[in-house]
């Protein structure tokens, strides 16, 4: 074991264990913020902290190791889509994917190395859950792919490999040190947590975050539909679901997104539309469909064009607020834990 192993990750420690650790070196606070701000601004060691003397770098290596998330893969689709494969400290990897829009660009991070929550149509919950990525090593994939592309992310979305919700405490962590002034400063407006529809965290999360978007993955438009393809509807149906959006669109004042993706063959019919409209009718809430992006291991694959816009257009005629996007980086390995899957 090199010394490096044991000494502690600078990176892993919350901003005030760092305090206390810099106090304990006779360091002021700010010299933590510092750190923080650099850390934040992509920096791959103490060297790159050059507002501290040559002294103060090299005691800081003695006592600390500065590990994270390291870019090992990119793929780049023609529309502009990047799909990285991050290494993680202690070797397991997730992924992060940069999608380019009019209005900016935006990371889907992951919140957990694989998944448990067993959607059939999902390449992420193959392998089951790994392990939970920690608040800080979400905020290193937004750092590491941030400086890796050169490009401003100014959008994030929790919708990567990984139950945000299943992972709570971190989640939050991570949403804190986003947000936090001294280092990337995102607005939580310009955030959006994605679940499968865990209830109890959903309620917490009105309270914690209110200022924070939430999407649902709906994909289904009744029970015994929805239970086929995910089996968190056998613990929180659909009615218990649709309520508690009901309910966070109260207490939150925003509306709730519904991630749709449409399967061929399998929830892309006028009746699932019909249906769909039926339960959302009234509501304050906002319908993505994005065709499925083909995962090669469910043979499951995505609506046309054609099937695709009759779904939008029964949605419109309902008065509900839907948009058709497009599934970015087919070409790529584009769809939530191919990639990773691919490389374990
Ligand atoms: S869709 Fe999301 S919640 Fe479902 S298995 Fe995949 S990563 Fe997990």
């Amino acid at each position: 074991m090199s010394a490096d192993n044991l000494k502690v990750n600078i990176k892993a420690l919350s901003r005030e264990e760092r305090r206390r650790k810099f106090n304990e070196m006779g360091l002021p606070a700010y010299r933590e913020t510092q750190l923080f701000s650099r850390i934040c601004k992509g920096a791959l060691g103490f060297d790159e902290c050059r507002e501290f003397s040559l002294k103060l770098r090299e005691d800081l290596k003695e006592r600390f190791s500065w590990e994270g998330a390291r870019v090992e893969l990119v793929q780049k689709s023609s529309d502009g889509t990047m799909k990285f494969l991050l290494e993680m400290p202690g070797g397991d990897k997730c992924e992060a994917v940069l999608m380019r829009y009019s209005y900016g660009n935006t990371l889907c991070i992951s919140t957990q190395v694989g998944c448990r929550m067993g959607c059939s149509f999902c390449a992420s919950t193959l392998g089951g859950l790994k392990r939970q990525l920690a608040g800080w090593e979400m905020l290193d994939e937004l750092i590491a792919c941030g400086r890796h592309s050169g490009l401003e992310i100014s959008r994030v979305v929790l919708l990567g490999s990984g139950e945000p919700f299943d992972n709570y405490d971190e989640l939050c962590e991570f949403l804190s040190l986003v947000h936090d002034p001294e280092g990337l400063n995102l607005s939580y407006r310009n955030i959006t947590v994605s679940t499968c529809g865990l209830i109890p965290q959903m309620e917490r999360f009105a309270e914690d975050f209110p200022q924070v978007n939430l999407a649902v993955s709906l994909h289904a438009a009744s029970q015994e539909e929805r239970e086929a393809i995910m089996p968190i509807a056998k613990v929180y149906p659909l009615s218990d679901l649709l309520k508690a959006c009901r309910l966070h669109a109260e207490r939150t004042g925003r509306r709730v997104s519904y991630e749709f993706a449409l399967i061929e063959g399998k929830n892309d019919d006028e009746g699932t539309a019909k249906r769909l409209a039926a339960l959302l009718k009234g509501s304050l809430c906002h319908v993505n469909l994005i065709p499925l992006n083909p995962v090669e291991e469910t043979g499951l694959s995505g609506s046309g064009q054609r099937t695709a816009s009759r779904f939008m257009r029964i949605l419109e005629a309902e008065g509900i607020a839907v948009t058709l996007r497009r599934s970015l980086g087919r070409d790529i390995d584009a769809a939530c834990g191919q990639l990773r899957n691919k490389h374990i």
